[in-house]
């Protein structure tokens, strides 16, 4: 039975290979012990114009940010918001005067908006009605403007008691840096022209729970927008963990498996089909590895398949909430003294999120790696549409079909698939400009997705199939 088993591996990779020939995968790209049809999944390399725009990123305009956001004292989201020196208010001028200089740059592409409500109170952590204001400049795709990326931090700020808006918070790590990695990329690529839509938030009211991201979430899906990736930076100041270990070329990003708007219909095919590591969120995790982990970047990617850490929340939930695919970049190791806590020297120890704690060059890693994800999503097509494994006949190969997108700088299609234990795609079949294609490599053994390549060469997200009967 075993050789027999293999035997039928055997011919049908040979029959596979001689199909694959024609549709364009250079021959050699097969590794040497790979068994099945095409050649091996290779990271994305960061092109010219990419190399550009990630040494443009400028550590010191980073820390300078941080300083600035620490400088108003307390950024609580219950602060004053009209006195000109402390407090949110402050703060949330000053980034939107910030994001302006970004737009003035961008010959009229990039607008600026700042984006409020109010909201009624929310006990405990929003005793009395409050404005929540998200401070939202938008980068205007130049040919599919429709399909939106969102890059985020928070600037609001808190101490120990969450209630407390007056003590000084000064919120350095948590979460200035990751409002400074939003402020950073909006400088950088606002004179750019990406054929896709990007955002750069910076949203109040997270640690009072998730208020500013939700409302942009909302408002996002009530307008019908087509958010194709979430990004939150929330605590990415520093790569110290508290027992002094570093580990500075590391950042976490937590990505969900089962997608957390599933519906029971959906939960149903992904019991069938054993789709648990396949939501659009996980394939956002690996395409961010796939374009980010490079000499460019001097980063690895640590992919945890998780929401979120334990007991903690954070701005992309309310994005998957809505159905759009998110996912949250962390730094490796935290360092709790640093994190919402008073400002304060207890037995010689000093406690509290100050810039002296932040590592800034670091924060400029991130910042490379959030640039290689958001402008290669939006340089290249988005993820096919409809992508699904026939299945009305029972054979030992694969029909995929999927919806021909309507970018128009799109090149055609790669079929990915990988054995059904392994974390990553790790085998990739050109198959052109179409919307059908046959593996010969039975759907029951291996995972397959579709994704789609522009005529510059990039790729896009991998789009994972559902059933077709
Ligand atoms: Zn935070």
């Amino acid at each position: 039975m075993a050789e027999e088993r293999s035997r039928r591996v055997f011919l049908s990779t040979s029959a596979a290979l001689s199909a694959v020939a024609l549709t364009g995968v250079p021959a050699g790209a097969e590794e040497p012990g790979d068994r099945g049809p095409g050649g091996a999944v290779r990271p994305q390399r960061p092109d010219p114009e990419l190399r550009a725009i990630l040494r443009e990123i400028d550590e010191h305009r980073i820390e300078a940010t941080v300083r600035r956001l620490a400088a108003f004292g307390t950024r609580h989201t219950l602060s004053s918001q009209t006195d000109p020196v402390r407090g949110i208010g402050a703060a949330r001028d000053w980034i939107f005067a910030e994001m302006e200089k970004s737009a003035a740059k961008s010959d009229g592409r990039m607008t600026v908006e700042l984006q409020s409500y109010l909201q009624p109170p929310a006990p405990p952590r929003i005793p009395v009605a409050t404005t929540i204001t998200n401070v939202v400049a938008t980068l205007r795709g130049s040919t599919t403007p429709e399909r939106v990326h969102v890059v985020s931090g928070h600037y609001d700020s808190r101490c120990s008691d969450p209630l407390d808006a007056t003590k000084d918070a000064p919120g350095a790590d948590d979460d200035a840096s990751g409002v400074a990695v939003a402020m950073e990329l909006a400088r950088v690529l606002a004179t750019r022209r990406p054929a896709a839509t990007i955002v750069f938030a910076a949203v109040a009211g997270e640690e009072q729970g998730l208020f500013g991201a939700r409302h942009l979430a909302t408002q996002y899906k009530a307008a019908g927008t087509d958010v194709r990736a979430m990004f939150t930076n929330d605590i990415v100041g520093s790569s110290r963990a508290d027992d002094g270990t570093r580990d500075p070329q590391t950042i976490r990003l937590f990505a969900e498996g089962v997608p957390t708007s599933e519906t029971p219909a959906q939960a149903d095919i992904r019991r069938a089909v054993g789709g648990e590591n396949d939501s659009p969120s996980r394939q956002l995790a690996r395409f961010v590895r796939s374009v980010a982990e490079n000499d460019a970047t001097g980063m690895s990617v640590r992919v945890v398949y998780r929401r979120d850490r334990y007991l903690r929340g954070g701005d992309h939930i309310p994005f998957l909430e809505q159905g759009y695919p998110a996912a949250r970049f962390t730094e490796p190791h935290e360092d709790y003294a640093h994190q919402h806590q008073d400002v304060r020297v207890e037995n010689g120890k000093q406690f509290g999120d100050l810039p002296e704690f932040c590592d800034f060059p670091f924060i400029a890693r991130v910042a490379r790696v959030n640039a290689a994800t958001l402008w290669s999503l939006a340089t290249a097509p988005g993820a096919p549409e409809d992508v699904r494994i026939r299945t009305n006949r029972l054979t030992n190969d694969t029909d995929l079909v999927w919806r021909r997108g309507t970018d128009p700088d799109l090149g055609g299609y790669e079929v990915v698939w990988r054995e059904t234990t392994a974390a990553e795609w790790t085998h990739v079949i050109a198959v052109g400009d179409r919307t059908e294609a046959r593996v010969d490599l039975s759907k029951d053994n291996v995972f397959f997705g579709v994704r789609a390549v522009g005529k510059n060469g990039r790729r896009g997200p991998v789009a994972f199939p559902t059933p077709l009967s």
